[in-house]
């Protein structure tokens, strides 16, 4: 135990205490709760150290296992958090740190959050939840409307049915998506005759009734890793995530994804969903989700829809045509805390078939017994917290007006800013924003001019050095702390499907500007010009001069 720390003395009446007594109005934590309250943005522009610090060297703060016998002062534990912590910690709000899904909340947020977790309620069931439940099944409804769109009738004959779910609310897009896939697997594999369903007999015994050597689930080579998750809790193993090639804006194509179909057929693999991703996660990409709803029905496989980052884009009357097809998906995941503006935390899957559900419920004596409306029974998760508040009051307070304004503004500045970085001599556009995502990186002319004569070989090489200098740009720029953009590995068509790095720009906070982006790239230039000297440029110059004669 740190040897400054002054201990509290334990005794049942300061126990007591922490459970009831309010922190002083000047206590450091009251101080530090109503900083964030008045002046968020400034609350973070103070407190956080803009320079990177290593990582290791924060893990010296973090690296004593023993919990301290005698309890610490809240406000020395304040202090700590302040210090260590919150120094320490990512400015996600910030307008020149775009290359997160995670950005900025609006304010009301935080008070709410303040009130959901001072009611502490259990989703788990309705003994201790009560109205967060049927606010809960309304989310569903509200966000499976905005999908599916089905009329007034379709939502009062469902939205409180205790035999039936729109959807589930979860932690997140991964646990949607293994929801979702866990739902298509208990109807693929289910009862049948003697057979009593996959649920009670499992992975075995359902693939010798059904006479299959293996179960596959088929998805872009851009699908995103939760499937591989999900196809290994399912139990049907991670090879059987099929990745089915992509064209050249990283969409699925159809005709290689009938081929895999085929082949599976051969090998006696019975596919038993196929993902369509509508936003992926590099590049905000959309797969034909019409062709592929065709090529589900056609094969009588279940439809999913990610669009954990996309499908928000359906607010936009401008844009949502570019999500045509979602309408006809078997389910769809969407993450709230992605384009929803909510708190860190919370996701949910929604189903077209308000039954489809009832495939993995799951009923206890004691507790969620059947016919109930307890949550718990059809959700991954057991206890979860009254997330879907949030939900509720930003779909009310921004609505849908307010949505389709955000997503507009997203797309139109990465297509702005995409269009700049075309008009710059000194940097390419890798992949052009389809949403709001685009990744381009730094190539000055001549080396832009000995690509484009460079035969394959030379062009790997080229681009080898690229992508290093690519990556000490991103990596320096993230040290420097002021802007940030992410950076990923991707095999465009141009460069005969080599892996290069690109760097990564995700356009969701309302406050990033185009003069923020062009500070990005300005900055981008400076450390370039710090490099001049280092072997990566000089390798670079060898190679591109020696193209020309
Ligand atoms: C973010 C994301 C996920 C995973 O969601 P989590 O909330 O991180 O669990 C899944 N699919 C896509 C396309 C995503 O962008």
């Amino acid at each position: 135990m740190n040897k400054n720390s002054k201990a509290a003395a334990v005794s049942m009446e300061n126990l007591l205490r922490i459970f009831t007594v309010p922190e002083a109005p000047g206590s450091t934590l009251s101080r530090l709760e109503n900083d964030i309250s008045a002046n968020l943005a400034g609350f973070l522009q103070d407190h956080i150290v803009a320079e990177e610090t290593d990582l290791v060297k924060i893990e010296r703060d973090f690296s004593d296992s023993l919990i301290p016998e005698q309890p610490v002062y809240v406000s020395e534990q304040a202090q700590f958090l302040l210090d260590k912590v919150v120094a320490q910690s990512v400015h996600t709000s910030s307008p020149s740190f775009v290359g997160h899904m995670t950005s900025a909340l609006p304010y009301f947020m935080i008070p709410l959050s303040k009130i959901m977790i001072a009611l502490n309620q259990n989703l788990v069931k309705t003994e201790t939840s009560k109205a967060f439940t049927p606010l809960e099944r309304q989310v569903l409804g509200m966000l499976h409307r905005l999908v599916y769109e089905q009329p007034d009738e379709f939502y009062d004959r469902w939205l409180h049915d205790s035999h039936h779910h729109l959807g589930a609310i979860c932690s997140g897009g991964t646990v949607a998506n293994i929801t979702a896939l866990w739902a298509a697997r208990n109807r693929a594999f289910g009862p049948d005759g003697d057979f009593p369903g996959i649920t009670r007999s499992g992975v075995f015994a359902a693939m010798r009734h059904y006479g299959c050597e293996g179960m596959a689930v088929l998805v872009s080579e851009r699908g995103h890793y939760s499937l591989s998750k999900a196809a290994d809790v399912l139990g049907i193993g991670r090879d059987q995530i099929v990745a089915v090639e992509t064209d050249g804006q990283n969409r699925i194509r159809p005709d290689a994804l009938r081929a895999k179909l085929k082949q599976l057929q051969q090998q006696n693999i019975r596919p038993f969903a196929l993902v369509g991703v509508a936003g992926t996660t590099e590049t905000g990409n959309i797969d034909p989700l019409d062709q592929l709803a065709d090529i589900a029905e056609e094969h009588g496989i279940h439809f999913h829809v990610d669009g954990a980052w996309g499908a928000p884009t359906l607010f936009s009357e401008r844009y949502r045509g570019r999500l045509k097809g979602i309408e006809r998906a078997d389910s769809v995941t969407i993450d709230a805390h992605k384009q929803l503006y909510v708190p860190m935390g919370v996701g949910l899957v929604l189903f077209r078939d308000p039954s489809a559900l009832s495939s993995i419920e799951h009923h206890a004596q004691y507790i969620i017994r059947k016919g109930s409306k307890d949550l718990g029974s059809a959700t991954l998760e057991g206890s979860r917290p009254g997330m879907a508040m949030l939900v509720h009051s930003a779909l009310k307070i921004i609505g849908r007006r307010g949505y389709a304004m955000l997503i507009d503004n997203g797309i139109e500045l990465a297509q702005r800013f995409a269009d700049r970085i075309e008009s710059l001599d000194d940097f390419e556009l890798v992949s052009a924003p389809e949403l709001n995502i685009l990744t381009y990186r730094w190539v000055p002319a001549q080396v832009q001019a000995a690509l484009r004569d460079a035969d394959v070989a030379r062009s790997i090489e080229i681009n080898e050095v690229l992508s290093r200098i690519t990556r000490i740009i991103q990596k320096t720029q993230r040290e420097l702390g002021k802007a940030f953009v992410s950076r990923t590995r991707l095999t465009p068509d141009r460069y005969a499907h080599h892996a290069i790095t690109v760097f990564r720009v995700v356009l969701a906070n309302p406050l990033t500007t185009d003069e923020v982006l062009c500070y990005v790239i300005d900055e981008q230039r400076e450390i370039v010009s710090t490099l001049a000297d280092s072997e990566d440029f000089v390798e670079l110059a060898r190679l591109t001069s020696a193209s020309t004669d």
